[in-house]
């Protein structure tokens, strides 16, 4: 039930997500505390340089590499 697929965040887009940008609010969000877009190719570098310019932009990931991270974490539990 976890197969749907994960779609991009930019406005009005319907493309499939491929990039998972991580990115945190210091004046809202404490520290550790991660908020995620999804991106596609197309709207990577948009998303990515509106969380820039407020210096909002944590990471930059492939939803791959993020989705393996999240897997690593702290549950053991499979
Ligand atoms: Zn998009």
């Amino acid at each position: 039930m976890s197969d749907e697929t994960p779609i991009c965040s930019a406005k009005g887009c319907r493309t499939a997500a491929v990039w998972v940008l991580a990115w945190n609010n210091p004046k809202i969000h404490t520290p550790e505390r991660r908020k995620t877009w999804l991106a596609c190719d197309e709207h990577r570098e948009h998303l990515s340089e509106f969380l820039g310019v407020r210096g909002f932009l944590k990471d930059v990931v492939t939803l791959e590499q993020w989705q393996a991270s999240e897997d690593a974490g702290p549950s053991v539990a499979g």
